[in-house]
């Protein structure tokens, strides 16, 4: 299939969206089954704090993801102004909650509002997000625990169209926690070797342009085209950006990127909804595990 698409001399596109819907009946079946044992569905908390748009369109489509597979929402809404300790204590009280088994708490938070100690107050076995500390050091040490959503969707993609990163060159573009890092390290717990290039990197375009797999997650729009791109190359764009004139763009120039590359994961309809996919998969192997049933979802978070 690779090879067709490269001799019509275009990237063959991996379908984000077609992927999420596969993932999602995988957990449509393994709630179903296990239903009767657990006496009630996987719940998830998606905390929304302030007035920010964007968050309110996102948290929407978490709740109708949830409610596609029959996980149950147990959202929260708080006005800006509310102070940290009840914050605090929201979290707390759905760390407790036994219908709950992920919270996210949906960023960014109002001016004020330091996210950090609050991340940290999430129960790491309800970490929706995979983002406590706790379980991005499991994820350091290879351990079992819930998978940083953005960039294990980009592995199960990746996996999805038989692209084993075994032995390949992998260039990460960023080095936040949210993505970047946690991308770099699952790259090489799949034994690639990986680069990760920053703002500070000096020659960009000479790492890049030696890779096969080439994950851009800068937030720099239309930032990567032709010349950072080795022929035949895989390209997964994370960034995601409202363009002045409506619709999104990437933080690649998929025109350009696509005449040489032999795959690209596009924006929009790429990685976007296997974000949203992967908080489902984190929420039902941890319903999974407070139930002691096991789950046939490990490929989603090696
Ligand atoms: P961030 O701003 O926290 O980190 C950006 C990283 O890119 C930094 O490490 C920085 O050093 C690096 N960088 C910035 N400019 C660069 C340049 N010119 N050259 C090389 N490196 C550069 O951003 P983030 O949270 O990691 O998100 C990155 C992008 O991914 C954003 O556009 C964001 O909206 C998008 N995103 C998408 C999803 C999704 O579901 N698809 C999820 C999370 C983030």
């Amino acid at each position: 299939m690779l090879d067709e698409a490269m001799i019509q001399g275009m990237a063959l596109r991996l379908d984000g969206k077609a992927l999420a819907k596969a993932v999602e009946s995988r957990l449509q079946a393994q709630i179903e089954s296990h239903l009767p044992q657990a006496e009630r569905p996987p719940g998830l908390a998606v905390l929304r704090v302030g007035d920010d748009p964007a968050s309110a369109v996102y948290v929407l489509n978490k709740e109708k993801a949830c409610a596609r597979i029959g996980v149950a929402s147990y959202g929260a809404y708080l006005p800006s102004s509310t102070p940290f300790a009840e914050v605090l204590s929201t979290i707390q009280q759905l760390n407790a909650d036994p219908r709950v088994d992920g919270i996210l708490l949906q960023l960014p938070l109002p001016n004020g509002l330091d996210e950090g100690p609050l991340l940290m107050a999430i129960d790491p076995e309800k970490d929706a997000d995979g983002l406590h500390t706790l379980n991005l050091g499991r994820l350091l040490k290879g351990e079992q625990g819930p998978r940083s959503c953005t960039p294990a969707g980009v592995m199960a993609m990746l996996r999805s169209q038989g692209i084993d990163p075994a032995g390949q060159r992998a260039v990460v573009i960023g080095r936040s926690i949210l993505v970047g890092q946690p991308m770099a390290l699952m790259l090489q717990a799949a034994n690639s070797t990986v680069t990760v290039v920053h703002s500070r990197t000096a020659d960009l375009v000479a790492h890049t342009r030696e890779a096969d797999i080439v994950v851009v997650a800068a937030g720099r729009p239309r930032m990567v085209g032709a010349e950072h791109i080795k022929p035949g190359a895989a390209v997964i764009d994370v960034g995601i950006h409202r363009k002045p004139e409506g619709g999104l763009c990437g933080d690649v120039r998929a025109e350009e990127v696509e005449a040489i590359a032999a795959v690209l994961s596009p924006v929009p309809g790429g990685v976007g909804p296997m974000t949203v996919t992967m908080l489902l998969v984190n929420t039902v192997v941890a319903w999974c595990r407070r139930h002691g049933v096991d789950h046939d979802l490990a490929d989603l978070l090696s």
